[in-house]
Parts: C-alpha cells; structure tokens; sequence
C-alpha cells in the first residue's frame, strides 16, 4: 500500500468531469487500497480518485472512525448515481483538497444510490446520516466541483484569501500535498 500526495484546490484535476470505469482489474484495487491508506493517514472519512490525481469515478468512503458510527462498513463505490434523494439537512463540512476550511452545507438527507462495488458488482442502496453526506459530497468532485461551489457568495468573499492561499500552494497540512 502507497501514501498518495492529495491535489488541493487549483489544480486542475479537481476541475474536470472523471471519467466512469469500464472493470475491475488489479490496478483498480490497489487505487481502491491506496485510497483507503491515504484517507486514513489525513484522517479523512471520504475520498474521491481525483483529489489523488486520477480523473475516475470512485470514491471511498469510511465513517467508522467518528464516535457512534463505530459499525459503518467502509464503502468502495464506483460510478455513482442518485436516484432519488428525501429530506434535507444542514452541516458542516471540511475537504483534504481545501485544507483549514470548513463551512455548512445542506444538502437532502437520504439518498437512493446505484453504485458498482470493487468486485464491479452493482448494489442499489439507500443511505442516511453521515454516509449519505460524505457520499454526495465525494460525487461532487466526480463532477469536477467542490463544496464551495454551494457557498452564497458572502461566505466565498470570507474565505476568498484562504481559497488563493491554497491555489498558490501557501499551505501546511498533515498529509503529504501534491506539488503546486
Ligand atoms: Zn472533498
């Protein structure tokens, strides 16, 4: 297993629409355990391929490191699609691609999910609380967004120096960060 360098907020990668996988093979996996090491090593409960550089759709997802969700299953989930979403909630949230920011976000509470496992078998799953957060919020960067992009725009001006502070590359984090 590998420690990736996690891309930050300006590079481009995170900007771009990934691309969806075709199989599951053996390169697909050890992305699949890397991305698990390096989102345990940050301390990350979410991570989406593109914050590691790797324009696919998949995503990782373990919560079980939070108080009260000492249960959850880790989560591989390949290309992702919501197929119906109920309710709404509001919470804070934080990002390893925008080190030092946090801010709330709504979004709906629970989500129908059709998603391939990283045997490549598919599951239509309903989930709620932390995981339906985590998992919208890593779909976003599929999609070549982040959560910021939510933000009324008072909120961006707060953050806009911290956000150019990122983008140059002005940052410390403690996780290993891809060079700018
Ligand atoms: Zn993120």
């Amino acid at each position: 297993m590998a420690i990736l360098p996690i891309y930050t907020y300006g590079h481009e990668v995170l900007s771009k629409v990934a691309k969806p996988i075709k199989q599951s093979d053996a390169a697909l996996k050890t992305l699949v355990e890397d991305m698990f090491e390096t989102m345990h090593q940050a301390s990350g409960i979410g991570l989406a391929a593109p914050q590691v550089g790797v324009s696919l759709r998949l995503i990782v997802v373990d919560i079980s490191v939070i108080d009260d969700y000492e249960d959850e299953s880790p989560l591989v989930i390949i290309n992702p699609m919501i197929l119906e979403t109920e309710g709404e909630r509001t919470m804070e949230e934080g990002c390893l691609s925008l080190p030092g920011i946090r801010e709330t976000v709504t979004r709906p509470a629970i989500i129908t999910l059709k998603y391939r496992d990283e045997n490549f078998k598919e599951h239509t799953e309903k989930f709620d609380g932390l995981n339906a957060r985590v998992i919208q919020h890593e779909m976003e960067h599929l999609n070549g967004e982040l959560f910021i992009d939510r933000l009324d725009s008072r909120t961006r001006r707060e953050i806009k120096q911290e956000l150019q502070a990122i983008k140059r590359g002005d940052i410390e984090a403690e996780y290993v960060l891809a060079e700018k």
